[in-house]
C-alpha cells in the first residue's frame, strides 16, 4: 500500500465513525420529529389485527407504511377497488402503526393474503409509522412467517439513491422468513412522474393474480361506501369549517377566533400552529414573469422550536375559483353539513367531521392536481349519459388515450368532468364517493431559510410560485400553497390582486387565519451544519435551493458576531445559480454576509439564461473551482446540495465524482464509491425535491 491508499483508508475509517454517529443523530431526530401521525387505530382500540379482522368479518388485509400520505392513498384506492370488484371480499385497510406485529400474522394463511403498500423515506428508510413493522421483520429468525401470503407495492423516487429501498427490504425480509409472494412486486417511481401509471399497470396484473389465487368472482366495479353521511341543515359549534384540529373549534369558554390566542402546543402535523406572517415580500425583480415569495412566520410564545436546516410544513387551502368550479361541476350544495359515520369499526374518517361540503372542498380535499385514470375507472358507474360512460371506459382502459386527451391538457377533476359531459353538471356522484376517492389535501414542505441562532422566534421560507398558463386555452395551472403565499404577500403589502390567476379566503375558517396566519409545523431534517464551525463546507444550491444555505450562512454570521466569539470559522464555498440577474435571490444579503465573514466565505454565481451568453450552471462553476474544492475535500469538507432532484442533484454528484477522480488519480468507479460513502456517512448531504 502506498501513502494514498493509507490516506483513503484513513478517510474511510473516519467516515465510518461519522456514519455511526450520524445514524444515531438521525434516529434521535426522528424520535423527536413533530411530524407524528394521528394515532387512532379502530373503535375497539384493539392492536391485535387478527382479532379485529375476525370481529369484523374481514377476509383480506391491506396495510400501508406512509410518510406523506401517498402510500396510504394508494392502499385505500386498492382496497376500494377490491371490494367493488370482488363481492366476496371484505377488506380491512390499516396503517402499519395501528397494530402490533408478531408471528401470529402467518396464521392468516392462504385464504387471507396481506397486501402491503410501502413508501421509502429519507435515505432508504422505512416511513416512521412502519418502523415497528421493520423491527418485527428484522427479528425473524428462520421460517417464522411460513403460511403468510403477500402482495407488495413500493412507492419511491428514482432520483434518490435508495430507490424503493424500504419496499425492497420488506420483500427480502418477508421472503427470508418463509412468507410467499403472490404476483409481481410493483414499484412506483415518482422521479419519473409515473406513480399513477406504475400503480395501474401493477394493479391490473395483481387483480387478475388474486382472482385466480383466491378463486374470486368478478363483477363490474360497484362503489361500496365505507361511511354513512348523516346530513344536517345548520352549522353549530361542533361543525368543522376547515379547522385542522379539534383544538381550534369554538367552545363555551372561547368564542370562535379567540381559540387561537391560547394555543399551547405541542404542535405537530395533527395540531399545527396558527402562525402570523409578519413580513413577506417578492424576491424577483419587477418585470420578471415568475414570482418567488419570502415569508416570515412569527412563532414567539408558541413553544415551537426548529433547528437550522429543518423543514416547515405549511397547510394551505384551495383557491376560491377552483372550489367554486368543483362545486358547480358536481352540482354540490356548499352549505350542507355532513357527519361521517364509519360503517364498520375498522374505518377511520378521512378528515374532521361533521363539516360543510364547502369546507371539505376548500380545506380537506386535493381538488386541483392532475386527475388520475384510476378515478375515471371508478367514476364510470355515475356517467350522466351512455356516450359519456363509453368515453370514460375507453379513457380508463387506454393509457395513451388518457395521456393525450386528459393529462396533456393539465385537467384536474372538475376540468375533466366538465370536458367529458360538455359542461353538463354531474348530478348523481355521491358525496361519499368523492370523499373516499379524492385524497386529502396535504401540507407542503419548505426548507427553512432562517437560522435558529439568529432568528429564534421567526421562521423564514423562500417559495417559488407555481403558475403556468396553458398556451391553447390560456387557463392557469396553479400550485395551491405557493399561490396562497403570493395572495398573502399582495394583501399584506396592499398590492393589487385583480390580475392574479387565483384568489383565496385568507380569513380562514371562523376567521382563524385573520391577520395573515397559516397553520404550520416543523419537520426535523438531518440536513445539518457540522458541529465544528471550523470544518470547511461546500454548498450547492441553485434557485430556491439557496433557502437552507441562507440559514446556514446567517448562522455562521451570528456566530461570528457574538461578543464573546473566538470561534474558528472554516472555509465556506457557496455555489449559487439563477437564470439571470432579475431572479438572483437575496442578491444584496450575500454581500453583507461576506463583509462579516471575510475571506472564509466565497460565493460563485452561475447564470443560465443571460441574453447572448452561454448557459452556465452550478456544476460548471464547481469545475472552475476544482482545485480549491479538492483542497477543501482533502481538509475534510462537508458537501451540501439543495434544490432540484431530477437533474441538478445528479449532475452535481457526477461533477464531484469527476473532481475526486482527477484530483486523487483514481478511477471514476472508485471516485463514485467515495461519493457514495460520503453520502452514506452524512458528509455529502442532499435536501432535494
Ligand atoms: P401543488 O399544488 O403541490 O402543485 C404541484 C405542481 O403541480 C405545480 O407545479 C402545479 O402547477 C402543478 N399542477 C397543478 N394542477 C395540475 C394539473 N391539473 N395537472 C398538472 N399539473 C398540475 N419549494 C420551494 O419553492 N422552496 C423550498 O425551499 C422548498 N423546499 C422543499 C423541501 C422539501 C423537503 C420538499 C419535499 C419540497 C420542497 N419544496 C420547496 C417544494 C414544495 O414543497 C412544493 O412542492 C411547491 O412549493 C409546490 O407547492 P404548491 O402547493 O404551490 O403546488
Amino acid at each position: 500500500m502506498d501513502s494514498l491508499d493509507y490516506a483513503i483508508l484513513g478517510v474511510f475509517g473516519l467516515l465510518l465513525v461519522v456514519f455511526y454517529s450520524r445514524t444515531l443523530l438521525w434516529s434521535i431526530l426522528r424520535s423527536f420529529s413533530s411530524d407524528d401521525t394521528f394515532k387512532v387505530s379502530n373503535s375497539s382500540g384493539s392492536r391485535d389485527v387478527r382479532a379485529v379482522m375476525q370481529e369484523n368479518g374481514k377476509n383480506f388485509l391491506v396495510v400501508y407504511g406512509s410518510q406523506t400520505g401517498t402510500a396510504e392513498d394508494y392502499a385505500k384506492k386498492f382496497a376500494k377497488e377490491l371490494v367493488g370488484k370482488f363481492p366476496q371480499l371484505n377488506v380491512l385497510v390499516a396503517d402499519l402503526e395501528d397494530y402490533d406485529w408478531d408471528e401470529q400474522i402467518a396464521l392468516l394463511g392462504r385464504s387471507t393474503p396481506l397486501a402491503l403498500f410501502m413508501a421509502t423515506y429519507g435515505e432508504g428508510d422505512f416511513p416512521d409509522p412502519a418502523l415497528p413493522f421493520e423491527r418485527f421483520l428484522q427479528d425473524q429468525d428462520g421460517e417464522t412467517l411460513k403460511g403468510l401470503y403477500f402482495t407488495l407495492f413500493g412507492l419511491g423516487n428514482s432520483t434518490y439513491e435508495f430507490f424503493n429501498a424500504a419496499a425492497r427490504n420488506t420483500q427480502k425480509m418477508l421472503t427470508k422468513a418463509g412468507a410467499q409472494q403472490v404476483g409481481k412486486f410493483g414499484m412506483a417511481d415518482d422521479g419519473a412522474a409515473t406513480t399513477d401509471e406504475d400503480y395501474l399497470s401493477w394493479k391490473e396484473l395483481i387483480m387478475e393474480d388474486l382472482k385466480d389465487f383466491l378463486q374470486l368472482n368478478e363483477q363490474d366495479v360497484v362503489f361500496r361506501p365505507a361511511f354513512d353521511c348523516q346530513w344536517r341543515d345548520s352549522v353549530s359549534d361542533d361543525v368543522y369549517l376547515g379547522e385542522l384540529s379539534a383544538n381550534y373549534l369554538p367552545t363555551q369558554e372561547l368564542p370562535y377566533n379567540e381559540a387561537n390566542s391560547l394555543q399551547t402546543g405541542p404542535f405537530s402535523h395533527n395540531y399545527p400552529y396558527l402562525a402570523p406572517i409578519t413580513t413577506t415580500f417578492e424576491l424577483f425583480a419587477k418585470g420578471n414573469d415568475r414570482n418567488c415569495i419570502h415569508s416570515e412566520f412569527d412563532i414567539s410564545g408558541s413553544n415551537l422550536k426548529y433547528s437550522t436546516g429543518d423543514h416547515l410544513g405549511v397547510f394551505a387551502s384551495n383557491p376560491t375559483e377552483k372550489v367554486d368550479q368543483f362545486l358547480r361541476v358536481l352540482s354540490l350544495d356548499a352549505n350542507r353539513v355532513c357527519e361521517l359515520r364509519p360503517l364498520d369499526a375498522t374505518t377511520k374518517v378521512p378528515f374532521p367531521s361533521p363539516t360543510t361540503i364547502e369546507a371539505a372542498v376548500r380545506y380537506y380535499l386535493e381538488i386541483t392536481g392532475p386527475v388520475s385514470r384510476q378515478f375515471f375507472s371508478m367514476l364510470v358507474q355515475y356517467a350522466p349519459t351512455e356516450t359519456t360512460k363509453q368515453k370514460l371506459l375507453d379513457l380508463s382502459k387506454d393509457k395513451d388515450l388518457f395521456a393525450s386527451e386528459i393529462t396533456s391538457k393539465y385537467f384536474n377533476i372538475a376540468d375533466a368532468l366538465s370536458y367529458l359531459s360538455h359542461g353538463e353538471p354531474w348530478t348523481t356522484v355521491p358525496w361519499s364517493f368523492l370523499i373516499e376517492n379524492i385524497p386529502r389535501l396535504q401540507p407542503r414542505y419548505y426548507s427553512i431559510s432562517s437560522s435558529a441562532l439568529s432568528e429564534k422566534q421567526t421562521i423564514h421560507i423562500t417559495a417559488i410560485v407555481e403558475n403556468m398558463t396553458i398556451p391553447d386555452t390560456k387557463e392557469h395551472v396553479v400550485g395551491v400553497t405557493t399561490n396562497m403565499l403570493r395572495n398573502i404577500q399582495l394583501s399584506m403589502n396592499k398590492l393589487p390582486t385583480e390580475d392574479i390567476p387565483v384568489h383565496y379566503d385568507l380569513d380562514g375558517p371562523r376567521s382563524l387565519y385573520g391577520g395573515h396566519k397559516l397553520p404550520i409545523f416543523v419537520r426535523k431534517s438531518p440536513f445539518k451544519l457540522p458541529t465544528n464551525s471550523g470544518t470547511p463546507i461546500i454548498m450547492v444550491g441553485p434557485g430556491t435551493g439557496a433557502a437552507p444555505f441562507r440559514g446556514f450562512i446567517r448562522e455562521r454570521v451570528a456566530l461570528a458576531q457574538r461578543e464573546d466569539s473566538n470561534v474558528t470559522m472554516g472555509p465556506m464555498m457557496f455555489f449559487y445559480g439563477s437564470r439571470n440577474e432579475s431572479d438572483y435571490l437575496y442578491r444584496d444579503e450575500w454581500t453583507q454576509y461576506a463583509t462579516v465573514l471575510g475571506e472564509s466565505f466565497q460565493m460563485f454565481v452561475a447564470h443560465s439564461r443571460l441574453p447572448g451568453e452561454p448557459k452556465v450552471y452550478v456544476q460548471d462553476k464547481l469545475k472552475e473551482q476544482e482545485s480549491r474544492v479538492l483542497d477543501l475535500l482533502k481538509a475534510g469538507a462537508f458537501i451540501y446540495v439543495c434544490g432540484d432532484a431530477k437533474a441538478m442533484a445528479k449532475d452535481v454528484s457526477a461533477t464531484f465524482v469527476g473532481i475526486l477522480s482527477r484530483g486523487m488519480s483514481i478511477s471514476t468507479d472508485e471516485a463514485a464509491e467515495m461519493v457514495k460513502m460520503y453520502k452514506n456517512v452524512g458528509k455529502y448531504q442532499e435536501d432535494v425535491w
